[in-house]
């Protein structure tokens, strides 16, 4: 048995917040928890609690001299009543004297000139209610609990220039124990303790309150007196996160900072923890945690001077309703006094100055309105004094946007992209504190929406955000709200030493694994609301992967006529049927060539229906329209809109369809495709919806094409995409529209994963810090990452099961900046020359975009198969 810790090292305080007492199953939690720490080596416990949620600002609002004060009371009586039933509890019996004590503060003639001291007695009723009916609870259960009046061992201190309101209303506590303090407090007999957060003891032995965010301070306080093991702070949400999960739901976990950081993040942004609360554990040195009640099980957020210091931003937050005061004013620089001039002025109408920064003939300050009272009276009254010594100009209303992190100054080069997401918007203010800790940029309110994800995205990307610090960096929000749904392990894991075989005959060679390729034809086959399928072979016209498909009943999408010859070569008996021609631009000898053929030709042009007319007369085709709109992964690949070259605008479908009649050319089939790597499954069920409308109007539509563009989940933050959903919407159109059959013509979905990229280590150099592994191939054999910025995920198979410890950006051999593959990715620090590198996911717009550049080979290609 460890031998029992020090007296003063065994206590550990809990903190819950109003939502956390307010229901009874919350209570029961409360004890599971407070049973739980008091099992943990010997400890003693004690829990700390805000009253019910909303009763405070309902005592505000009495204590401020509300009108209907006699009917608040009231409801504030029944509500406890109820509460005390709800759990179970003589109602009379635990509260009768608390509800009698509040129903005579009501009454007290100090209420009417709302006397300070009365208002601090009023507003601790609701901590001493709730923690009666929470103890009582906990006793009823069997629970060795205890019931403190905090007031007896929070004593409040009087700080000089402090008004009497805060020192009453706001108060600070003294965070060392008086003598014979600590041995009262252990000598109380439960082993857990229940007391209240938000109140103290004021000098003259009234009651004082702590203020905003005071639960979380007296926990604090509480904490320090006691020399605790730690101080956890209970609340509804997982911890602090990099930045505002409504906003960003990318937004990471943050799992363990030092006090600093923490202060800083509190003070700028996150709502999780009163900043007040941090120096006293800071200066006592114990550690705090950030905790969920609803989901006990996450790590939350650490707080302690232990935590390791990784540097780099952890974390980004917007303020509103920041005001600017720019004063101009010539040559003032120089002119002695001139700044205390200007404070003195922010002083006399209580402003406290947030952010400076000053020029030759400019000062410009912000104020932050959670920490002065800005109204236009004040700010009027302010200006026109100001302006008896400056000229003023008032900005309202900005934004402040804050980067947090440690040692913020050398992390400047790696910010780049941030200082371009800000270039195009007008940035008022940039602030860097002296501290290292923060960069703040004031903009436009307005600029500010949307902003947030973009940044916090280009912190990752750019290496700013170090998230790959795991001893820091905990899991998505997203992921922790909704669960995201894995990924497979990938085929190639279990294909280990027949690739490195493979790799062994010569590199660079894609591999191409049929089972995968076969299990996503399948997939799709299985959805019952699509009648036909293609496979648009750019993405992968490799032969085995051609048979394959064909052998499942897939039809084959051709866009030149190279395309339509490598599938007649492949598959000779393959009827022209099943084959579709949509190309772009192409010469009239391609039409000419592939209706001798026999297939199916997709026209996206009037023009060629005008000057080609002996080309589609009498013929049959298929109409590919643009619905005004692209999507996709990236910019290049989005095939809709007036910036894309492909399809003909609705408006002209008429005039289409009109001259086709002429040439008695029949529109049998009616297509579009708006681009590749699209997320959201209700695109093809509107893309759908809206064809459907068209075709009822031209008539003569049989089959309706709703291309391809499904996406794979590159990266690991991707969720494999949602075939069921994607299937049910096409369900619902299908049946608002039974007279088409539906097609479509996916490319990536059925064959990226299958394909992965086996390249040789050429070199492994370090310039300037930065460490690359250099590849045989590059840009030349998977042109995808230079092309689109595309992630794929990149490892080292000859040395696949040691940890992946170095940091290196992977590089291909060709004459070109943009030839990396991925940067900052993680492989073993052992990665040396000759090691085979595996690039996954490379099955689709791989070896079709391969290419000679600086005259090197292309690719090799094999397939496996089981
Ligand atoms: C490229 C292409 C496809 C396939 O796109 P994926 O994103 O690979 O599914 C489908 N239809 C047309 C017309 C195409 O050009």
């Amino acid at each position: 048995m460890p031998p029992a810790p020090p007296a003063s090292d065994r206590w550990i305080v809990l903190k819950f917040g109003g939502t956390s007492v307010s229901r009874r199953h919350r209570w029961d939690t409360i004890g599971r928890l407070a049973q739980r720490r008091a099992g943990e080596n010997d400890a003693r416990v004690l829990v700390v609690v805000s009253a019910l949620s909303g009763v405070t600002n309902e005592l505000t609002a009495i204590a401020d001299g509300a009108a209907d004060s006699d009917v608040r009371l009231l409801q504030l009586e029944q509500r406890h009543r109820e509460f005390a039933v709800e759990l179970g509890l003589d109602p009379e019996q635990v509260l009768g004297e608390r509800l009698a004590a509040l129903r005579a503060l009501g009454v007290d003639p100090r209420a009417g000139g709302r006397d300070l001291a009365w208002q601090a007695e009023l507003l601790a009723q609701g901590e001493l209610l709730s923690s009666s009916l929470g103890a009582a609870y906990l006793r009823a259960a069997g629970l060795d609990f205890g019931w403190m009046d905090a007031r007896q061992w929070l004593q409040a201190s009087l700080l000089p220039n402090q008004s009497p309101w805060a020192q009453r209303l706001s108060v600070s506590c003294s965070t060392s124990p008086s003598e014979g303090w600590s041995a009262a407090f252990r000598q109380q007999p439960a082993r857990m303790l229940l007391t209240q957060g938000f109140i103290a003891r004021h000098e003259d032995g009234g009651t004082a309150v702590l203020g905003r965010g005071g639960s979380d301070t007296s926990a604090a306080y509480f904490g320090a007196l006691l020399g605790a093991r730690r101080v956890e702070i209970w609340t509804d949400v997982p911890g602090m996160f990099s930045a505002n999960p409504r906003e960003v739901p990318d937004a990471r976990l943050l799992t363990r900072l030092d006090y600093y950081e923490a202060q800083e993040i509190a003070t700028t942004g996150a709502k999780v923890l009163h900043p007040r609360s941090i120096k006293p554990c800071r200066d006592a040195s114990v550690p705090m945690a950030i905790l969920d009640t609803e989901r006990p099980e996450l790590p939350g957020t650490s707080i302690d001077g232990g935590a390791a210091t990784v540097p780099g931003v952890k974390a980004i937050s917007r303020r509103n309703g920041i005001v600017l005061v720019s004063m101009e004013g010539i040559g003032m620089w120089q002119q002695v006094g001139f700044l205390a001039d200007v404070f003195a002025r922010f002083k006399k109408h209580g402003l406290s100055v947030d952010l400076i920064g000053s020029a030759e003939t400019n000062v410009t300050v912000s104020l932050d309105p959670s920490e002065n009272l800005v109204n236009t009276d004040v700010l009027a009254a302010l200006s026109a004094d100001l302006s008896e010594i400056c000229r003023v100009k008032v900005i309202v209303p900005c934004a402040a946007i804050t980067l947090v992190g440690r040692g913020m100054r050398s992390l400047l080069h790696k910010l780049s992209d941030v200082w371009a997401t800000f270039g195009r918007e007008r940035v008022h203010m940039i602030s860097q504190s002296s501290n290292d800790l923060n960069l703040t940029f004031v903009i436009d309110e307005a600029d500010a929406d949307g902003l947030l994800p973009v940044l916090h995205a280009a912190l990752i990307d750019s290496g700013a955000m170090p998230v790959e610090e795991t001893s820091v960096f905990g899991p998505r929000w997203r992921e922790i709200a909704h669960g995201i749904r894995k990924r497979d392990t990938p085929w190639w894991q279990g294909e280990r030493q027949r690739l490195l075989a493979m790799a062994a005959a010569g590199t660079p060679r894609y591999a191409y694994h049929l089972p995968t390729v076969r299990a996503r034809a399948r997939a799709l086959k299985q959805l019952s609301s699509i009648d036909q399928h293609y496979y648009a072979i750019k993405a992968n016209s490799h032969p085995a992967i051609l048979k394959l498909l064909v052998q499942e009943d897939f039809g084959l999408e051709c866009v030149s006529l190279g395309e339509l010859q490598r599938v007649f070569e492949v598959i000779p008996e393959l009827s022209p049927r099943r084959v579709l021609f949509t190309p772009s631009f192409a010469p009239r000898a391609e039409y000419e060539h592939a209706y001798g053929l026999g297939v199916t030709v997709t026209l996206d042009n009037i023009e060629s229906l005008q000057r080609w007319p002996e080309v589609f007369r009498g013929r049959d085709l298929w109409l590919r329209v643009d619905l005004g709109r692209g999507d996709g992964h990236h910019e290049k690949v989005r095939t809709g809109g007036k910036e894309s070259k492909f399809g003909l605008p609705v408006a002209r479908v008429e005039a289409f369809v009109a001259r086709a009649r002429q040439l008695g050319t029949r529109v049998i089939g009616l297509h579009a495709h708006l681009g590749s790597g699209v997320e959201t499954p209700q695109h093809w069920k509107q893309i759908c919806d809206e064809l459907g409308g068209i075709a009822n109007r031209i008539g003569s539509v049989e089959i309706i094409d709703i291309g391809g563009g499904l996406p794979i989940p590159y990266t690991a933050d991707d969720e494999p995409f949602d075939l069921d959903a994607w299937g049910a919407g096409l369900a619902e159109i299908k049946a608002a529209y039974p007279g088409y059959r539906i097609a479509i013509e996916p490319g990536r979905y059925l064959v990226a994963e299958a394909g992965a990229l086996l390249l040789s280590v050429t070199q492994v150099v370090e310039k300037d810090g930065v460490h690359r592994v250099g590849l045989d191939g590059g840009m030349n054999a998977l042109i995808r990452p230079a092309l689109y910025d595309a992630w794929h995920d990149i490892v080292n198979l000859s040395r696949i099961d040691e940890a992946a410890e170095g940091v290196f950006d992977i590089v291909g051999p060709i004459c070109e900046s943009s030839d990396v593959f991925g940067k900052r990715r993680r492989l073993t620090v052992a990665t040396t020359e000759a090691d085979v590198v595996l690039v996954a996911d490379a099955g689709a717009y791989g070896f079709t975009m391969a290419n000679a550049y600086n005259l090197r080979a292309l690719p090799k290609e094999e397939v496996l198969d089981v």
